[in-house]
C-alpha cells in the first residue's frame, strides 16, 4: 500500500466504513470533503462491498479481510455481519497501523463508522486520535435509546410493535415508529446500542444532520455527549463535486426515458433502497398500485429485493405489458440525478436516511413506507413534523394508487412540494459560509489538526 502519496498534505485520515451502502456513501462523501480541506484520505475497508476505487482518484484504498462466509452473506444477518466484521478485522487493522514509519503515526487520525467498534478499540489501543462518523438522524440515535429503555421496563417490543399510541418522552414517536431491526434479535440489537450509544473512546463526533432539521435533539444530544459533535450534513449537497459510490452499476438509461415524460408527472419508487426486500404478495399490490394510478413511474427493483427471485421475474403476470412505456424498471438508478430531474414529481422512498435527505435535497416531495430500523423514524419525521411527505400505511393496490395520485396529482401533494421547497433553500442556505453546517465543518477540520 502506498501511504507516500501526497506528500505535501497534513494529516492522513484513515476512514473506516461500515460496508453497507448507506453507510459507505456518507463515509467517502466526508473523505472527498476532507480531501478538498487538505487532508490525505486512506480507506480501508472489508473485502466484503468493496467501493469502486477508480469513482474516487484521491483516495487510497486499503482492502482488509474481513472473514465473512458467502452464507454469512446470504444470511442478511447484518447485526450478527456486523459483529463479526467487529471481531474479525481488529488484528488485521491493528497491524496495518503498526506498519506505517512513526512519522506516519504520527499524522494517523481515524474516522471509523460508529458501528464499526474495532477501529475505534484499536486506535485507543495505539493511542491514536480517532473520531465516529454517524450515518443516521439524531433523532434515530435518541429514539434507540428509548427502544432499548422501553424493553428494560417491560415493554414487549421484541417483534416491533404496530400500535399508534406516543411513546412517552419521544414525541412525536410512537410505538410504530420506534427503529427496531428485524434482522436481529432484541439482545443483540440491544448490545449494539448500548455499544454504540455508552462511553466510546473518540474524541468527536462527525454527524450527517443539520440543526435546521434537528436543532432540538442536536442539542439534547450534544448535552449528553462528553465530545463536540460536528453537524455538517447534507454531506451529499458539501462534496465539491458529484461522486458515484453505487455498490451496483448505475441504470443510466433511465435518464433519456424521463427525459420523455412530461414535467412532474413521475413517481420515482424506490421502496427498498440497499439492504431491504418484500415478498411477492407486496410486490404485486405495489405494482398494481402503479399501474392503476396511471402516472409514469421509474421503478428501482434491486436483486434479490423481491424474496425468492434474483431480479423481477417474479412480478404479477401481464403487468409489464398493461403499463407498455408509462413505466420503466432498473436493477439501481443513479438517484441523485433521478431526483433532481425535472420530470420527477414525487419519491416513493424506504426511508433510508441518505434517501430522505435527497429527496429533501432535491426538493422532491415523498411517499414513505419504512420497511425497518431508522427508516420509521425517519418516514415519521418526513411526513409529521416536516409535513414533506405521505405516509402510505398499507402496501395495498387501492392505498397505493390513491397515495400516488395525491402526491403527483393535488393540493395536498402541491403543498408538500412547496414545505419541501422551503427545506432544499435551507440546506443550500446552511452550506453556505456564516452558516452553521458550513462553520461546523470548519470547526471541525480545525479540531482534526489540533489533534
Ligand atoms: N441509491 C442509488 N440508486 C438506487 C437506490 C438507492 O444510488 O437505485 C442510493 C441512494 O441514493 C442512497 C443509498 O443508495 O444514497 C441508500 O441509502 P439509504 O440511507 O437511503 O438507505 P439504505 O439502503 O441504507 O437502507
Amino acid at each position: 500500500m502506498n501511504m507516500a502519496k501526497q506528500p505535501e498534505r497534513s494529516r492522513r485520515l484513515v476512514l473506516v466504513p461500515c460496508p453497507f451502502q448507506g453507510h459507505i456513501t456518507p463515509m467517502l462523501q466526508l473523505g472527498t470533503v476532507l480531501y478538498s480541506k487538505g487532508f490525505s484520505i486512506t480507506v480501508v475497508h472489508t473485502i466484503y462491498n468493496s467501493p469502486n476505487p477508480k469513482n474516487h482518484p484521491d483516495i487510497i484504498f486499503v482492502p482488509i479481510a474481513d472473514g465473512l462466509s458467502d452464507q454469512d452473506i446470504r444470511s442478511w444477518d447484518l447485526v450478527g455481519n456486523v459483529a463479526a466484521i467487529n471481531e474479525n478485522c481488529k488484528d488485521i487493522f491493528q497491524r496495518f497501523l503498526q506498519k506505517l514509519s512513526p512519522v506516519e503515526q504520527e499524522q494517523v487520525c481515524i474516522i471509523c463508522d460508529e458501528i464499526m467498534f474495532f477501529a475505534e478499540a484499536v486506535a485507543d489501543h495505539l493511542k491514536l486520535p480517532s473520531l465516529i462518523l454517524r450515518t443516521t438522524s439524531a433523532a434515530t440515535c435518541l429514539a434507540r435509546s428509548a427502544l432499548v429503555k422501553l424493553n428494560e421496563q417491560g415493554h414487549d417490543l421484541s417483534q416491533g410493535s404496530v400500535s399508534r399510541d406516543l411513546v412517552p418522552e419521544l414525541h412525536p414517536l410512537r410505538f410504530k415508529d420506534l427503529p427496531f431491526s428485524l434482522a436481529a434479535s432484541f439482545g443483540k440489537f440491544a448490545k449494539v446500542v448500548n455499544k454504540g450509544y455508552g462511553k466510546r473512546t473518540s474524541s468527536a463526533i462527525i454527524w450527517n444532520t443539520m440543526k435546521c432539521l434537528e436543532e432540538l435533539t442536536l442539542e439534547q444530544m450534544q448535552q449528553r455527549s462528553e465530545v463536540p459533535i460536528f453537524p455538517i450534513g447534507p454531506l451529499h449537497m458539501i462534496v465539491p463535486f458529484n461522486i458515484s459510490s453505487s455498490l451496483i452499476t448505475e441504470d443510466r438509461t433511465c435518464i433519456s426515458w424521463l427525459d420523455k415524460q412530461p414535467h412532474k408527472s413521475v413517481i420515482y419508487v424506490s421502496s427498498s433502497g440497499s439492504i431491504a426486500a418484500l415478498t411477492e404478495k407486496e410486490v404485486a399490490e405495489i405494482a398494481w398500485g402503479l399501474a392503476n394510478s396511471n402516472q409514469p413511474f421509474l421503478w428501482v427493483v434491486r436483486p434479490g429485493s423481491i424474496r425468492g427471485s434474483d431480479w423481477i421475474e417474479l412480478l404479477p403476470k401481464g403487468f409489464q405489458d398493461s403499463v407498455g412505456d408509462k413505466g420503466f424498471i432498473v436493477r439501481w438508478a443513479p438517484q441523485r440525478e433521478v431526483l433532481a430531474h425535472p420530470a420527477v414529481g414525487g419519491f416513493w422512498s424506504h426511508c433510508g436516511w441518505n434517501s430522505t435527505l435527497e429527496s429533501i435535497g432535491e426538493g422532491v416531495p415523498m411517499i414513505c413506507k419504512p420497511c425497518f430500523g431508522d427508516q420509521r423514524v425517519n418516514a415519521r419525521y418526513a411526513s409529521y413534523v416536516w409535513k414533506i411527505g405521505l405516509e402510505l400505511e398499507e402496501l395495498e393496490r387501492g392505498e397505493i394508487e390513491r397515495a400516488v395520485r395525491r402526491l403527483i396529482l393535488e393540493n395536498e401533494g402541491n403543498d408538500m412540494r412547496e414545505r419541501v421547497k422551503e427545506l432544499k433553500k435551507k440546506f443550500q442556505d446552511r452550506i453556505r459560509q456564516g452558516n452553521s453546517s458550513y462553520d461546523s465543518l470548519n470547526e471541525l477540520v480545525n479540531f482534526i489538526v489540533s489533534l
